[in-house]
């Protein structure tokens, strides 16, 4: 497995202000340090135990990243350390965040996650969900969580004009969000299969696993 060359490849075709996050879930911590040793310091996980005896056992310059659907209940065993979650998509889910961070004296930060695919099994808000969330009362008061930014991700299918159009919408979504939060930066999407038409619709953030660790073999 050729991992310093598949991450070359990829930074190549990143401009250089898009962020390039590696994603390592299933993968031994023997894999990632070989990505580590490339260079990358940014990994992102699905599963919250797996990422936090990640972060147990590697470097602690490295960032990590819960890109996966998050259980209140699981918050605690990454707040002393994650630096970014991409998949919030409740008031209560933030709460639960806000209450974790405060303990460890953070503030952390989240992307919302927008469901912009056909499929209805992929988590994430709608943009009226979304503005209810912004507007209520109890989110001015969420004083350990910054909203940075939005997530989503695009239906699995061979149909690249359909990937086009809910990159595009989640770009527009993002434009929108901008105008009431003008200091959020991030528009994560993008993954292997669909990255280039992502950073074409203005992606600053991409999730790539496969492309850089090889297929995932799920036990
Ligand atoms: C697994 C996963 C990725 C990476 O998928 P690849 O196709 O392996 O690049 C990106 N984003 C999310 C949310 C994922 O769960």
């Amino acid at each position: 497995m050729a991992i310093k060359e598949n991450l070359d490849k990829i930074n190549n075709a990143l401009p250089k202000e898009v962020t390039l996050v590696a994603v390592s879930k299933t993968k031994p911590v023997e894999t990632i340090l070989e990505a580590y040793e490339a260079g990358q310091r940014i990994f992102g996980e699905n599963k919250i135990q797996e990422m936090a005896n990640k972060w147990e056992a590697l470097p602690k310059d490295i960032e990590w990243h819960m890109i996966g659907h998050v259980q209140r209940n699981k918050v605690k065993y990454m707040a002393e350390f994650v630096s970014l979650i991409h998949g919030v998509d409740s008031l209560r889910l933030l709460a639960e965040i806000n209450k974790q961070a405060q303990k460890h004296n953070r503030i952390i930060p989240c992307l919302l996650q927008l469901h912009i695919a056909e499929e209805s099994t992929k988590f994430g808000l709608d943009e009226q969900e979304l503005n209810e969330l912004l507007a209520s009362e109890t989110i001015s008061g969420l004083e350990h969580i910054k909203i940075v930014g939005v997530m989503g991700m695009a239906t699995f299918t061979d149909n690249k004009d359909q990937i086009r159009k809910e990159f595009a919408f989640l770009k527009s979504a993002f434009e929108r969000l901008k105008m009431k939060l003008p200091e959020i930066n991030t528009l994560s999407m993008g993954m292997s299969g669909d990255y280039t038409i992502a950073l074409e619709e203005g992606s600053t953030m991409v999730r790539i696993g496969s492309s850089i660790f090889g297929a995932r073999n799920y036990h």
